[in-house]
């Protein structure tokens, strides 16, 4: 089995598996009650927080926890514009977001809220010229990724800050591919918030997190308890959040070494299907300082890219065409169609995603399968 669709998601490590395993057990207590067992609960979820927090250059009460991406944009889009309320107010976002944020847009849309659209060049960086162009009075939030989920290229969110913040605008980036795999520090990005997801990184699935800035003022998520500062209410998921911290402390311990291990892997790939077949087109950044590591989008002409994952499944080898999450969708993908790529293309493209457990066997593998068809 080769399992090179690590942007879909990863496996959970052994460390965190090991760590959360007590909360599951004996330390099953809740960390709202008063006796030891709660309290032993109310610490690990603390630690994790405090850690987690660490990881990401935050402050531990700027960490709120959320059941994952999907939940942690949805908060931080419906949610900035519930708390400026009103209609007539707009939001920009860029035409490759994940649909946890386009359509977290589309329900604000049907409220009122207008969406504005950033283009894309070729290698899905954002045309930052127009931000300025985009926002006016009635902007309450731009929301670009940090990292592309389907072609992987990263934004420069730094300079979406600036612009944004100079009209008084707050941000909002999707990092759920880019936490635990490339190195940032949310003050010297600057953004007001940012998602994440566990299971991006080896830690379990179901949990993520939604980073706010000190002195955004957001309406809670769900409201019940007192949980997460009385925002986004219900018993915590303790062993869940126990493993996404120490499944990021893993990843940061060793992201230089790995991602450069991963990079060393991608361009393995490229260079062998090149030498397949010249006609075969690479996606996203050419730069490697604006690309995933990991995320390979492969396009090749005449080929059905749902054809080639079926084939690549029957020799035990995992990928993805364009996002999993869209996979049982028929439609091309909205991110390879914003890139200039032709329903055509866009139909003939896979994602080949690697993490820190692939090696160069995995690549021989994957080139090996596809020389017999490509
Ligand atoms: N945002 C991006 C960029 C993603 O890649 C994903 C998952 O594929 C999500 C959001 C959704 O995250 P989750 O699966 O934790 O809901």
């Amino acid at each position: 089995m080769i399992y090179a669709d690590n942007a879909a998601t990863t496996r959970l490590s052994e460390a965190a598996l090991e760590g959360m395993l007590p909360y599951l057990r004996e330390g099953f207590g809740n960390p709202s009650s008063l006796h030891g067992m709660g309290r032993a609960a109310r610490r690990a979820v603390r630690e994790a927080r405090v850690a987690i927090a660490k990881a990401i250059g935050a402050d531990a009460d700027e960490i709120f926890f959320t059941s994952g991406g999907t939940e942690s944009d949805n908060w931080a889009v419906k949610s900035v514009v519930e708390a400026k309320g009103g209609d007539g107010l707009n939001i920009v976002t860029s035409a490759i977001e994940h649909h946890a944020v386009l359509n977290a847009c589309e329900a604000v849309a049907r409220k009122g809220c207008e969406i504005r659209f950033l283009p894309v060049d070729s290698e899905g960086f954002i045309r930052l010229s127009q931000l300025p162009e985009l926002m006016n009075q009635k902007t309450v939030l731009v929301s670009v990724m940090m990292a592309n989920n389907e072609i992987g290229t990263i934004q420069d969110i730094q300079k979406i800050v600036k612009a944004a913040h100079a009209k008084g605008v707050l941000v909002h980036t999707d990092a759920v591919q880019a936490v635990g795999h490339i190195r940032f520090n949310v003050h010297d990005l600057g953004v007001d918030l940012l998602s994440a997801s566990a299971h991006k990184f080896n830690g379990p699935k179901g949990i993520g997190f939604l980073y706010v800035k000190k002195g955004v003022v957001l309406p809670p998520l769900l409201n019940g308890g007192g949980q997460e500062l009385g925002l986004r209410a219900g018993t915590e998921n303790v062993a869940a959040i126990v493993g996404m911290s120490i499944a990021l402390k893993e990843h940061l311990r060793q992201i230089a070494r790995r991602s450069a291990d991963v990079a060393e892997l991608a361009d393995l790939l490229r260079d062998g299907l090149r030498k397949l077949n010249p006609r075969i087109r690479f996606n996203g950044h050419e730069n490697p300082a604006w690309r995933h590591p990991g995320i390979v989008s492969i396009t090749i002409p005449g080929q059905s890219g749902e054809g080639l994952l079926h084939i690549l499944d029957l020799k035990g080898i995992a990928v993805s065409t364009g996002a999993a999450c869209n996979s049982r969708e028929t439609v091309s993908s909205h991110v390879l169609k914003a890139i200039g790529l032709s329903d055509n293309l866009a139909r003939s493209t896979i994602r080949i995603s690697f993490g820190h457990e692939n090696t160069e066997a995995d690549v021989m593998g994957i080139v090996e399968a596809l020389s017999k068809v490509v």
